[in-house]
């Protein structure tokens, strides 16, 4: 079953406690539901390019500039990801070297700001990210950082709040985008107040990218002046980043990646990220983007009609995030118990969420990676149906209930192979 017989061969007489762990890994994935809106399935395509001897290889620079000979094939390599990057989402310049998310954001940082100088983000609790200026994190230690929320009544980001703060502190940077977002991000919106502010406008399309690469969700690059992505969430690529931007930010951009921040880039990354950029402008990726959100609609139908209350009241992507305050079980708890039952999602905070962030009220869960294994909105309905049971169960402690959900699991999952395994 696993994608490269012949190293895992090779892996399982060196390290067998290694390969063994891998193939239960690929067991895992492959038996259990994956509801981690962040997570998805590559391609066997993506995996074979990202497990290449192009690891071998040292290319610090970028195409035709780079401080190591033998570039023959990489910079070719680097220069197709780039083109194709470029052409998906209709933007001037791409930097595809960023090892992650993160990396990208803190890139973005050392690109435009020095330290102490004032950013703006959405807070970590409504839905923001780590690297938007959260207090625990690097962004919000070494700049002044200033966070936006949602509505209580809406759970929607609050425009008028981020215009009246962005006039009253003057950020350098404005951030859109985050990680438990269920609603379309309003780019435009974002953008006139950043220009009102002369404030530099960052998407981070993380979660998105995939989405918008598919139609399937407004595009940032006519209004952001810069664009912030992972490759592996929606997108469905190898684990990276890219950063994107209008062509007067390109050297920035580029300077603040290497040599601001990282030295060589991961070539076997490169390449896996150009397979899936190639693989995400095909018709077949488009209509997959629109069934995720089809999807995602589905099964938040499924948990509104069985009393769930979501954030927002639904979904417009492929995101939904669940208050469990009304079923009276902790989102941890849901969350173990979930995983029991062979769905795997992540407990997390709700806005105004009055428990702790490592004991939250909700579960955070997503489309993407049911979706890649060809499941419709009928999946979605008996997936609702049974995160339902799981809820009951894990309120109840009934082990068994859950055992019973894990093997109906195992039985659905078995007629939709997953991409890759
Ligand atoms: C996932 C995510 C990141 C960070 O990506 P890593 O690859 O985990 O470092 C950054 N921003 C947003 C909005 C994300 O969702």
């Amino acid at each position: 079953m696993c994608y490269n017989p012949s190293m895992h061969k090779a892996l399982t007489e060196v390290d067998p406690e290694i390969a063994r762990l891998i193939e239960a890994e690929e067991k895992r994935q492959r038996e259990k539901i994956r509801l981690i809106p962040s997570e998805n399935y590559t391609s066997a395509a993506v995996l074979e390019a990202s497990g290449t001897v192009l690891q071998n290889k040292y290319s610090e620079g970028y195409p035709g500039k780079r401080y190591y000979e033998g570039q023959q094939n990489i910079d070719p390599i680097e220069a197709l990801a780039i083109a194709r990057a470029k052409a998906l989402f209709a933007v001037d310049h791409a930097n595809v070297q960023p090892y992650s998310g993160s990396p990208a954001n803190l890139a973005v940082y050392l690109a435009f700001c020095q330290p102490g100088d004032t950013i703006m983000g959405m807070g970590l609790p409504a839905g923001g990210h780590l690297t938007h200026g959260w207090s625990v994190s690097i962004t919000g230690k070494y700049f002044r950082s200033v966070a936006y929320g949602v509505r209580k009544e809406t759970g929607r980001v609050d425009l008028d709040e981020v215009r009246e703060l962005a006039k009253k502190e003057k950020p350098k940077l404005l951030w859109c985008g985050g990680t438990a977002i269920p609603r379309t991000i309003d780019f435009a919106a974002f953008a006139d107040i950043a220009k009102e502010v002369g404030a530099i406008l960052v998407a981070d399309i993380a979660h998105i990218a995939g989405l918008i690469a598919g139609g399937a969700h407004p595009s940032a690059s006519a209004h952001a002046d810069i664009i912030s992505t992972t490759t592996h969430k929606t997108l469905r690529g190898p684990r990276g980043g890219m950063l994107m931007c209008k062509g007067q930010h390109a050297g920035a951009i580029d300077k603040a990646v290497f040599p601001g921040l990282q030295g060589g880039p991961h070539n076997q990354t490169t390449a896996g990220i150009a397979v899936a950029l190639k693989e995400a402008s095909t018709d077949a990726f488009k209509k997959y983007a629109h069934a995720i959100v089809e999807n995602a609609q589905a099964l938040a139908t499924e948990l509104s009609a069985r009393g769930y209350d979501l954030v927002s009241g639904g979904t417009d992507n492929h995101l939904i995030l669940v208050d469990l305050t009304n079923k009276e079980v902790p989102g941890k708890k849901a969350a173990q118990a979930l995983d029991k039952a062979g769905l795997v999602l992540n407990y997390n905070s709700v806005p105004f969420d009055p428990r702790k962030p490592f004991d939250p009220s909700g579960i955070r869960l997503g489309t993407p990676a049911v979706t890649s294994r060809g499941m419709g909105p009928a999946e979605m309905r008996q997936i609702g149906a049974w995160l339902d049971r799981g809820v009951q169960a894990a309120r109840t402690a009934d082990d068994a209930a859950l055992e019973k959900i894990a093997g109906e699991v195992r039985e659905l999952t078995g007629r939709f192979p997953a991409p890759g395994l």
